[in-house]
């Protein structure tokens, strides 16, 4: 009878399972326990009905772990946008070898859906290319865009558009960029663009030779920019690093601003794929490297704002998903006792990365795929789920 019941029981669950159908993620490049234990859990059913991404905001907080963001809300009197998701998940941050990941295996990751080894920009484990989520969505015919607080071809933006074996080689990187029809980027790091030392090419003339519109800080502040939406854009923001906030860095929120406008009017209304976006906070880990907390604490406000004008567009719009994440928490920290409101006792026992696991916010269609605890792959499927593409490996 017991035996019976528990038979009962597989064979219900089982149905269950196949009724929760396609879209259940699970980790690609994992082993067959994990995999298993995934698929006990059973999927989350979008049913038929569920509507799709058009658009997709990826809000990339590097090195922002949990602690991170509890001190910025409590330093910001409790207000945060990123408070305001309805959906939160968890991913854990793990590559392919070891506990703790860096940058460059975080994203490629989130947009490949491949665990590869640390130093990795869009590359497996073997370093052959796997194609990024920002790439699959050019094919679509969508628009897409690139906007970081680092040069732009640091391991971050670069896991999205590149394809090299160690996330050091920026003039490598950047050539990347012209392999691809990238509509819109900001960030750092014109000279591995202008002034390159391993060849001669000048990336910023191939770029205006290509139809884009290149402008830098040294000409123009990004404030004062007329952005035609028709032309591709590229905007370099610095030489090599950006300067943290605190010093005087502002153009975030404005570059992400335009951008969304940009990628969203970029195509003819009547044919408008869509766009996909990823926007970093590149500095919220250079902070907790520092071990410096006001360092974190001013990135991560300045970074909640753009998630802020990000989830403002998102309502208006109706057709955009919204996630926010880390690659990685960075540092180790912790608010200690004896804090208070007006007084953070904060410390690090790191200064480098933790193996934590790490929040993800969503909003938006497709938003209730992000629920849940899920490998940091899992992320690449979940986006491909919510933008309609076959979710294939
Ligand atoms: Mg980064
Ligand atoms: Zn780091």
């Amino acid at each position: 009878m017991k035996n019976s019941f528990i038979l009962l029981l597989i064979f219900l669950s089982f149905i269950g399972c196949k009724q929760a159908g396609p879209n259940i993620s699970v980790p690609t490049n994992y082993d067959g326990t994990y995999r298993a234990a995934t698929m006990s859990i059973g999927g989350f059913s979008r049913g038929k009905t569920a509507k799709r991404a058009k658009n997709v905001i990826f809000l990339i907080g590097d090195g922002m772990g949990i602690s991170q963001v509890s001190a910025a809300a409590i330093k910001n009197n409790n207000i945060l946008f990123i408070k305001q998701f309805p959906v939160i998940g968890i991913h854990n941050p793990q590559p392919l070898e070891g506990l703790i990941t860096d940058s460059a295996a975080g994203a490629t990751a989130f947009a490949t859906g491949v665990k590869t080894f640390n130093g990795a920009i869009g590359v497996a484990s073997d370093s052959s290319v796997v194609e990024t989520i920002l790439e699959q969505c050019e094919k679509a015919g969508m628009a897409t865009g690139l906007v970081a607080t680092s040069t732009i071809v640091h391991a971050t933006p670069a896991s999205f558009i590149a394809h090299r074996p160690s996330r050091k080689q920026y003039e490598e990187i950047a050539s990347d960029f012209m392999k691809t029809e990238i509509d819109y980027f900001v960030g750092g790091g014109k000279r591995y663009f202008d002034r390159r030392s391993k060849d001669d090419r000048n990336l910023i003339e191939e770029l205006q030779k290509k139809g884009y519109i290149v402008d830098n800080y040294f000409e123009t502040d990004f404030i004062d920019l007329e952005i035609n939406a028709k032309s591709n854009f590229a905007y370099f923001t610095a030489d090599d690093d950006p300067i943290p906030f605190s010093k005087g860095r502002d153009y975030l929120l404005a570059a992400s601003k335009a951008g969304i406008n940009f990628l969203n009017q970029h195509d003819d209304p009547s044919d408008s794929k869509g766009f996909f976006m990823m926007i970093e906070g590149s500095q919220i880990d250079w902070g907790g490297h520092a071990n410096d907390a006001d360092y974190v604490i001013s990135e991560l406000l300045e970074f909640d704002k753009v998630v802020g004008e990000a989830l403002r567009f998102a309502k208006e719009d109706g057709e955009t998903l919204v996630l926010v994440t880390a690659d990685h928490e960075t540092g180790g920290m912790a608010i200690n006792s004896g804090s208070t409101v007006d007084s953070l006792k904060i410390s690090f026992s790191s200064g480098y990365h933790t193996a934590d696991l790490i929040p993800v916010y969503a909003y938006g269609p497709g938003s209730e795929l992000f629920g849940g605890f899920y490998e940091n792959t899992a992320i690449y499927n979940k986006l491909r789920s919510a933008l309609g593409f076959d979710v294939k490996k």
